[in-house]
């Protein structure tokens, strides 16, 4: 069945559990697909609700999502590629203040156009990758790159070996079970072993005002620093570091496994402020002329405050 909002059924939250939302806005992706964002009164995640189920999710992996989000246009761009190797080099980087790479056993889930996997291999790590696109996994497998087609539940079926190092870019934010993601990938490690995800920065997008624009119906899950670390946290991940990517457009969190915490005992954000500020920043997009012209002059210079902002954290992190 076609996914609409109609008949989508809302979903526990995908931080917490909570049934207790409250609705932030209806939306039309950049690809034309209609999405539906709230917000969570408990944990306060930004997430489509409702939203495709696991069986939908499969749906439209298979039909439609690489034909709308494959970048085959882009990947032509110089500028694509040079945000998709920073985006790499970021993480390796923030995983390498832990563990020098060298010699070290890589696994990237949903490791794609493989920039992450050749950087790390540059690096020195002995590397793998999990790519559920035929056609991704078919290419990286051709340029002779230990690869597995398939997903990671799929992957773990394998029976796979253990790894000193796995990473996740920008995958995060697609599952349906989060919490069951990262507990599938931290099994994935040998004992001391590191697991790095990096997700978009909701927190980014509506202080800089990409907010709702940045919605689409594959991103179920809004993160901020606080959600990301939370989401770790409860998935009995300590969190050893967190910093920002694309000048603070994404959040990474680099961990080793842990206790698991109880949500009360982890600082969030309130969910009424997050809300306030998400609907100002929904405003500011969708006012009319001539407020929207001047809503993009402030908005440009908002951007550079957020990058300045998001750099001096990164520099006392560096410091620090
Ligand atoms: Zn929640």
């Amino acid at each position: 069945m076609e996914s609409t909002k109609e008949n989508l059924i809302p979903s526990p939250c995908l931080l917490c559990d909570s049934n207790d939302f409250t609705h932030l806005i209806d939306w039309v992706d950049r690809h034309h697909l209609p999405v539906s964002l709230s917000i969570c009164n408990t944990c306060g995640l930004r997430q489509l609700n409702p939203r495709m189920n696991s069986k939908e999710l499969d749906q439209f992996y298979s039909s439609k999502y690489y034909s709308l989000y494959s970048m085959d246009n882009k990947s032509k761009s110089d500028k694509w590629v040079k945000r998709k190797q920073g985006i790499a080099k970021g993480i390796l980087d923030a995983v390498e203040k832990h563990r020098s790479l060298k010699g070290l056993r890589l696994l990237d889930i949903g490791c794609g156009h493989g920039f992450l996997i050749n950087e790390a291999r540059q690096r020195g790590a002995i590397v793998a990758g999990v790519e559920p696109s035929v056609k991704h996994a078919k290419r990286l497998l051709d340029k002779g790159f230990d690869v597995h087609t398939g997903t990671l539940e799929q992957f773990i079926n394998t029976k796979p070996g253990l790894y000193d190092i796995v990473v996740s870019s920008h995958v995060l934010e697609h599952s349906d079970k989060p919490c069951q993601f990262l507990q599938c990938a931290s099994n994935l490690l040998t004992h001391g072993g590191l697991l790095c995800a990096e997700v978009p920065n909701a927190e980014w997008q509506t202080t800089y005002g990409s907010h709702p624009v940045s919605i689409h119906t594959a991103h179920l899950a809004y993160h901020t620093e606080r959600t990301l670390k939370a989401l770790f946290e409860t998935s009995g991940l300590e969190v050893l570091s967190v910093s920002f990517g694309l000048n603070g457009g994404s959040v990474r969190a680099v961990s080793q496994p842990g206790p698991v915490k109880a949500l009360a005992d982890i600082e969030l954000d309130d969910p009424l402020d997050v809300t306030r500020e998400t609907i100002r920043a929904f405003k500011r997009h969708t006012s009319p002329w001539p407020f929207n012209k001047l809503h993009y002059a402030v908005r440009a210079a908002r951007k550079e405050i957020v990058k300045l902002r998001f750099k001096h954290a990164l520099k006392t992190e560096r410091d620090g």
